[in-house]
């Protein structure tokens, strides 16, 4: 076990004492164990303020009654048929997480979204269907990558926003491999105020134009954060905290815009904003989070790194009365786990089920 913090990497002669004590304990037990003592301190921090769910009155009625999420991609006739099937088949209230439903290429060209693929009409008339339906119905754009490809990132100078390496370099990312030639992308500053005004702008205008019910931020609460040196974002050089505090204030000003602008249906509270991962910093900044271990775990991830790990729900252990948590259906290829009905357990009251429903070159 190793803790480093180092606020000014690269810079010699700095002396360093953390503003925070950190406490190790030896125990007997098991991991359930470990997050029943972790527990005792968790719910306490700032993230837990807003208090347990079922205390809280900021929580739509539809996502406390939502029985499913679907997840698909793609156009409106392809997305829609599948969804309200579903729908029929669940005898339950359904809602969709929609990915690709943008005119621009796959993991490419974020956040270049708008217009979305069938054009804006089109699209409305969609989510008005959905709603007609008794359906839900929230949006995919990634919280954290600005594609290189992109026209908006040389009109908007997004490099200068960019995280960069101690050498200068801007980090690259890419994820659509069939792409490539288009699909670089760079991870964003969130200290930086283009990154977060481009996100919470965005998610105002999404919301505003189309009736959603929410927007799902991907990668935010689940990716690490960037050593960052750019010298020109006002934080300390590679480390400090300033990426979970950059993150805290865009999600405060995202949720301010995001209430602007409640879906239609008599339904007052704000829209939802998801993201994915289980990152408890950000727990009282997103309304729930998608966790994808189990399917890590299926698809082999940690097999091929030669990791002998196994997938548990520490996080749902701990704060199960304090997160929505959307897993995917699918059974590990080891054994059981809490996405798997009735062997979930204690957790898995809030730990609501998503299925994925589509069937494309990426899948
Ligand atoms: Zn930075």
């Amino acid at each position: 076990m190793a803790s480093v913090a180092g606020p000014d990497l690269g810079q010699d002669g700095r002396r360093f004492s953390p503003a925070y004590p950190v406490v190790l304990s030896a125990f007997s037990g098991d991991w359930t164990d470990a997050a029943r003592r972790y527990r005792t301190w968790a719910i306490h921090q700032p993230w837990c303020s807003r208090g347990p769910l079922y205390v809280r009155d900021d929580i739509p009625v539809w996502l406390l009654e939502n029985g499913l999420w679907v997840w698909n991609r793609g156009p409106s006739h392809k997305v829609l048929p599948g969804t309200r099937r579903i729908q029929e088949v669940v005898q339950a209230p359904v809602a969709l997480d929609w990915y690709w439903w943008h005119a621009t290429p796959y993991d490419t060209h974020f956040p270049d979204y708008l217009p979305p693929r069938e054009g804006a009409e089109v699209f409305r008339k969609a989510v008005d269907d959905l709603h007609a339906a008794g359906l839900r119905a929230i949006v995919y754009i990634n919280g954290r990558l600005w594609g290189k490809s992109a026209p908006s990132w040389r009109a908007k100078q997004a490099e200068r926003a960019a995280c960069r390496r101690e050498n200068g370099e801007i980090y690259r990312e890419l994820y659509n491999v069939f792409d490539s030639r288009r699909a670089e992308m760079a991870p964003m500053c969130p200290a930086t105020a283009l990154w977060q005004t481009t996100l919470s702008d965005l998610v105002a205008e999404v919301l505003a134009r189309y009736g959603l019910d929410g927007v799902y931020l991907d990668q935010i609460g689940h990716t690490q954060a960037e050593m960052c040196h750019a010298p020109q974002h006002g934080h300390p050089a590679g480390g400090g905290n300033y990426w979970c505090n950059g993150y805290r204030t865009l999600m405060e000003e995202t949720r301010r815009t995001a209430q602007a602008h409640p879906p239609p249906g008599g339904d007052s509270r704000q829209p939802i904003l998801p993201t994915e991962g289980s990152c408890e910093a950000y727990l009282d900044l997103f309304d729930a989070f998608l966790v994808l271990d189990n399917s890590y775990e299926r698809m082999g991830f940690y097999d091929k790194l030669d990791l002998n790990w196994e997938s548990v729900p520490l996080f749902a252990a701990v704060y199960h009365d304090y997160a929505f948590i959307s897993v995917p259906t699918r059974r590990s290829h080891r054994r059981p786990t809490m996405t798997s009905g009735p062997a979930a357990g204690p957790c898995s009251f809030t730990a609501f089920p998503r299925t994925r429903f589509c069937r494309c070159f990426l899948c």
